[in-house]
């Protein structure tokens, strides 16, 4: 049984966010991966609770799951607690600083991760999805994203949750 749940383990490491193009282990999101029996329990921690990415990444876990153990069945269960920039791994973290976004890391500005220039300006929590906010730096002219629940955008639209 070990053997299998290392496959659905696997597998499920490789399931990718719907929104940022990095997977959901390295984001943080996946928790927990645990097969007993028939049944493969996969514990996630949303980046929102209200982020309407949810359902796709359930359905993205549920098919890389079949995908090496068509017999087990899936239960998603979503963990109610807070996902910080924090939780995203180091691979993740450099993923994210390359395609754009800001780190989302511990106490980390919202420099312009293009050219560094901390003279940026965030659109406002509303200008961006439900799981970012947009920003655009006045040194090179860039635009990027911070993730909601990072250090950057908390302090962009005044550590307000919600
Ligand atoms: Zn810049």
């Amino acid at each position: 049984m070990s053997d299998l749940q290392d496959r659905v383990r696997a597998a499920v490491a490789t399931v990718e966010d719907p929104e940022v193009p990095i997977t959901l282990q390295d984001l943080g999101v996946v928790r927990d991966v645990r097969v007993t029996g028939g049944q493969a329990r996969v514990v996630l921690r949303p980046t929102r609770l209200a982020c309407p990415a949810r359902g796709e990444m359930a359905r993205r876990v549920h098919e890389a799951v079949r995908s090496v153990a068509p017999d087990v069945d899936v239960e998603v269960d979503w963990e109610i607690a807070t996902w910080r920039g924090s939780d995203v791994s180091g691979r993740g973290t450099q993923v994210l600083l390359q395609i754009g976004y800001a780190d989302p890391g511990v106490g980390a500005s919202t420099a312009c991760p293009f050219c560094g220039s901390p003279d940026v300006r965030s659109e406002g929590a509303f200008g961006g999805s439900v799981c970012k906010v947009p920003f655009s730096c006045r040194s090179c002219g860039s635009t990027y994203d911070a993730l909601k629940g990072s250090t950057a955008a908390a302090a962009a639209i005044g550590g307000t949750r919600g």
